[in-house]
């Protein structure tokens, strides 16, 4: 992935008590993705549905798209995050990258992140 085309990432942890997330070391995973893949920058988030994890998100989109959200269902981010997308004038359809990394090991959830920004662009091995 060419290096002005990297997308920053965030993790979504559903406050940190999901258990769709009991599976993966998530601070083994968010430093995987931040060192060993093409992304700008990765981070976790508690809770981006709520709403300081909108103000964050408005926050985040002021330095532009694209944004991959490694969390729950790509149809439940859409549907969540539609509201502080478009208030930058940004399109979840075209602008968010949803991955869904729940109930996978460490390794499962990168494996994931990989095939997903393979899909979304040139990827360097
Ligand atoms: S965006 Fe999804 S993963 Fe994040 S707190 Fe909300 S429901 Fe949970």
């Amino acid at each position: 992935m060419a290096d002005e085309q990297r997308p920053g990432f965030i993790m979504c942890v559903c406050t940190g008590k999901c258990p769709g997330f009991e599976k993966m070391d998530i601070w083994d995973f968010i430093n995987r993705v931040r060192i060993e893949l093409p992304v700008e920058y990765g981070i976790i988030h508690p809770q981006l549905c709520e709403e300081d994890g909108d103000r964050y998100l408005e926050h985040v989109l002021k330095n532009g798209p694209p944004i991959v959200v490694g969390g729950c269902a790509p149809r439940m981010q859409r549907k969540l995050f539609r509201d502080a997308f478009a208030k930058k004038g940004l399109d979840v359809e075209r602008d968010l990258i949803p991955i869904d990394i729940r109930d996978m090991t460490t390794d499962e959830a990168v494996n994931k992140v990989i095939d997903v920004l393979k899909e979304n662009g040139p990827y360097d091995e």
